[in-house]
């Protein structure tokens, strides 16, 4: 039996980032920077205020206090967006709005707020140093310089920096597209009654969920029997998918067909990965397209995209973090062991004064859909270990980016 890291390690080897795409900036929010990015321009692009208040010459401030103030006549008054074309007149103050350039002749800005009114002038209030309130051509971002290196996870932040230094459209690693396929009989659309021996298809709508938080883009094949001309023409659709993610059908029962036809049509490799849920995972390639092949209970399939379906998305899309963060947890019911294999166990995390800490979801059979409600991550009970206590350390898979 492979552990989870060595099926990991296997089902990456042969993965690479898909190829490059030029996106409008917004549409690449998530995505990764394929390419270094460079500013066309200095950040900021003129000195300007950071403050509202007064444009002076620091040196006119020497002296002014509390008690003293010092008076300048206030000569003008600079908005944002409006740059004035007179110098400053040494003795003299400009009015002058946060971000509005500061006029030539002025090294300073004083706040309004350390400075009084007074007929047509102003009274300084404190002294100020030279640059003081002052945001300095460049200050940020040199023009030319490089902004963001190629593999920068693209946040909010990272698409202002990149707007702010011309980048309508973004050179990012393709999207990966999943094509999602369910198997067996007993399945039903969500709009119908199950009839005798029948359930909904549950695993499709969870799966191509997981797709999109994984950052890629699922495309529901059309459900298949468990025969092979079915599975064969459900997956005639998937040729131009860049992954193909099966839900049943691929362990040990004499129904399951889908190893079968994709060993026909290309290569099949059937695991049993140390784990639970999710011992038989099968892995290949369907006319040169990845194949993974899911359990069917809803748990083992949700786990098993978790463990492997989804670092393996992350690589197409040219992450170079593929796996969630494993946090410390002390855990506040008991969790129960897998005997030799490793138990991730569905749980509930949330941040203590102290740490994390971790509540079980309940009872863990594998068809259990309640027990995924207000799962956040999964705490892992390694191989061999009977269960961890009330009140001891695990880790924990964190699997929610809004904790
Ligand atoms: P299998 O892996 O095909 O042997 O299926 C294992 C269990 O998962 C069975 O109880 C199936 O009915 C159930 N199952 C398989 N596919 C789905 C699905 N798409 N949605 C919900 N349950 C499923
Ligand atoms: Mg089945």
């Amino acid at each position: 039996m492979l552990s989870v890291e060595e099926a990991q390690e296997q089902l990456l080897r042969g993965i690479t980032a898909l190829e490059v795409v030029d996106l409008p900036i917004l549409e690449a929010l998530a995505s990764v920077l394929a390419r270094d990015a460079y500013a066309d321009i200095d950040l900021p692009p003129f000195t300007n205020s950071a403050m509202d208040g007064f444009a002076i010459r620091a040196a006119d401030s020497q002296g002014a206090s509390l008690d003293r103030p010092r008076w300048l006549p206030i000569a003008g008054e600079i908005a944002a967006g409006h740059p004035g074309d007179t110098a400053l007149v040494p003795g003299t103050a400009v009015r002058i709005m946060t971000g509005a350039p500061l006029p030539p002749g002025a090294d300073a800005v004083i706040p309004v707020e350390q400075t009084r009114a007074g007929g047509g002038d102003v009274g300084l209030l404190e002294e100020v140093s030279v640059g003081a309130s002052v945001r300095p051509a460049g200050g940020d971002v040199r023009r030319g310089a490089k902004v963001l290196a190629a593999g920068t996870l693209l946040r909010p932040g990272e698409l202002a920096l990149l707007a702010s230094t011309g980048h309508a459209r973004v050179p990012v690693y393709r999207r990966p597209t999943v094509a999602i396929l369910s198997t067996g009989d007993e399945l039903v659309e969500i709009d119908r009654i199950p009839g005798p021996g029948q359930v909904r298809n549950s695993n499709a709508t969870m799966l191509a969920a997981q797709v999109i938080q994984a950052g890629g883009l699922p495309r529901l094949l059309d459900n298949a029997w468990d025969t092979r001309e079915s599975v064969r023409a459900a997956l005639d659709a998937a040729r131009d998918a860049d992954l193909i993610v099966s839900s049943g059908g691929v362990s040990v029962g004499d129904y399951d067909v889908v190893r079968e036809v994709v060993a026909e049509h290309g290569s099949i490799d059937f695991w049993r990965v140390n784990v639970r849920p999710g011992k038989p995972v099968a892995f290949g390639r369907v006319e040169g397209v990845p194949f993974l092949g899911l359990p069917g209970n809803p748990v083992s399939s949700f786990v098993t995209f978790e463990l492997f379906a989804r670092p393996l998305l992350r690589k197409m899309a040219g992450h170079r973090a593929l796996f969630r963060q494993t946090v410390p947890v002390t855990v506040e019911d008991r969790v129960p062991g897998a005997d030799s294999r490793r138990h991730y166990v569905r749980a509930t995390v949330r941040r203590a004064p102290d740490g994390w800490r971790a509540t079980t979801t309940g009872a863990q059979e594998s068809h259990l859909l309640t027990s995924m409600i207000g799962t956040n991550a999964l705490i892992i009970v390694p191989e061999g270990i009977p269960g961890i206590a009330v009140g001891e350390q695990a880790g924990a898979l964190v699997l929610d980016a809004w904790l």
